[in-house]
């Protein structure tokens, strides 16, 4: 994101008879609400891993209203008895578990979802979520101030959902850490286009609507999905090495972006390409809408989200983030440095590319712009607290850390971490640990002294 500006499987029971044992599967019992996030504890689920939704979304832009069935296929990690969903303010008419209409309650944003009988560790279930409502955005401190979510524009929806709004559209298992693959399927008004995650499979019109499906098939976080509707002006081709790209933008845009997003979007992902590995999605591109409450761009998986383009830089971000946040996603949030500050740097690895300053400027310019006494240097980067999760040192310091490592270590070594990094968490989850771990192994240096003052240290480090 850019500011614009075990339960271990049966306890074996013996029996009386010595040549006789039987397995006392565990009782079922109910999967936790939160995945154990201390940020968001009652984000993501317990009890299952989410593997597909298949995302079915009819929006109407004139009443505002979504109609949404939500089909996931998820895996039961312990024997369940119920299990919860995260949805927040919409309404559930009809709830199904595997074809059979289950119960259901609420409390809160969670849905606890009762089926007919208890589904046993290891196997695989799906879930139907029938429900509706008009969708608001989400507000408070937390992206910096604005409003984010599901965003109703002049002439559709601006969806950008980190980190915490992609339940306020579909019911989910609403964290990071339990990714899935998708098929999102849309429907909106005729001459609208539905945009979103991964490839286009069809588009078509029947009566006064259009319909949209695309097909994400690698693992995505929830907050990177998208379904973004509206008039948009479309450009497809192959950036230079080879990816498919994908480029809407809103035509009222068409003279206010002082930038070409497609050739940039192109350039950067093959360019990062070669930095940090193998682009890891099927497709690279932009949705670019107007929609100027959003005080943010977003890295949307395969096509970042940006509430207008005011310079390359943001193009940079946000394609740096496909390998760091989307590829490789944080376990929990306080580990947001890892995703905000790579790409921070990827800004300063861009100017560098481009001959208008070195990483190592960049950061003195970073490093001598606050005073050792700036609010800057109180925040704990490594666990940056939720209301403060996106502060500017996350991103700037974060920054600051990887070209300090670079110095320590040097060009060689960091440049093999970086894709190392990519290759090996592809598609997962790491934390900040497995980073210290693996700068330690590539560069052979004992790192803990740079990594405690930089991240896990408050105060301007002296240089
Ligand atoms: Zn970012």
């Amino acid at each position: 994101m850019a500011l614009s500006r075990s339960a271990r499987l049966g306890t074996l029971a013996t029996a009386a008879a010595s040549f006789l044992v039987i397995a006392a599967a565990p009782a079922p019992t109910a999967g936790a609400p939160g995945i154990g996030d201390p940020y968001f504890p009652q984000l993501g689920n317990g009890g299952f891993d989410a593997r597909h939704y298949a995302l079915d979304i009819a929006y109407d832009p004139d009443s505002g209203r979504l109609d949404g069935r939500t089909t996931l296929t998820a895996r039961a990690t312990q024997n369940l008895s119920s299990f919860d969903l995260d949805l927040q303010q919409l309404e559930i008419t009809r709830v199904e578990v595997d074809g059979r209409r289950a119960q259901f309650t609420r409390d809160g944003d969670e849905v606890t979802v009762t089926p007919r009988r208890a589904l046993a560790k290891g196997r695989d279930f799906t879930v139907t979520v029938t429900y509706g409502g008009i969708p608001e955005p989400l507000g408070g401190p937390i992206v910096f101030g604005s409003k984010y979510g599901w965003m109703k524009t002049a002439d559709g929806v601006f969806v950008a959902c980190e980190p915490n709004a992609a339940s306020t559209w579909f019911p989910s298992s609403d964290h990071p850490a339990d990714k899935a693959t998708y098929d999102i399927r849309i429907k909106a008004p005729k001459g609208l286009t539905g945009v979103s995650n991964g490839r286009l499979v069809s588009t078509y019109d029947r009566g006064d609507a259009t319909y949209t499906h695309w097909r994400e098939n690698r693992p995505m976080a929830t907050y990177l999905a998208t379904a973004t509707i509206g008039k948009f002006d479309v450009r497809t081709g192959r950036t230079p090495g080879g990816t498919p790209i994908y480029v809407a933008i809103d035509p009222v845009l068409k003279n206010s972006n002082n930038v070409d997003v497609y050739a940039v979007t192109a350039a950067a992902t093959d360019y990062w390409s070669q930095v940090f590995g193998p682009y890891p999605f099927e497709e690279t591109g932009a949705i670019v809408d107007d929609m100027p409450e959003a005080g943010f761009s977003l890295e949307v998986q395969s096509k970042p989200a940006y509430s207008a383009v005011r310079n390359e830089t943001t193009i940079v971000h946000e394609l740096a983030h496909q390998w760091f946040g989307d590829s490789v996603s944080v376990a929990q949030w306080k580990d947001i440095w890892l995703n905000e500050g790579f790409a921070t740097y990827a800004q300063w690895l861009w100017a560098e590319h481009q001959g208008t300053r070195s990483a190592h400027d960049s950061f003195l310019a970073a490093y001598n712009a606050r005073p050792a006494d700036a609010a800057f240097w109180q925040i704990k980067v490594a666990d940056p607290q939720r209301d403060t999760m996106f502060a500017s040192a996350v991103y700037q310091r974060g920054a600051m850390t990887l070209q300090a490592l670079r110095e320590r270590i040097g060009d060689q070594a960091f440049f093999k971490l970086l894709p190392t990094w990519t290759r090996l968490h592809r598609y997962g989850n790491a934390d900040t640990a497995d980073f210290v771990r693996l700068a330690e192994r590539i560069s052979g240096q004992q790192l803990d002294d740079l990594f405690d003052t930089w991240l896990f240290t408050t105060g301007k480090p002296s240089l």
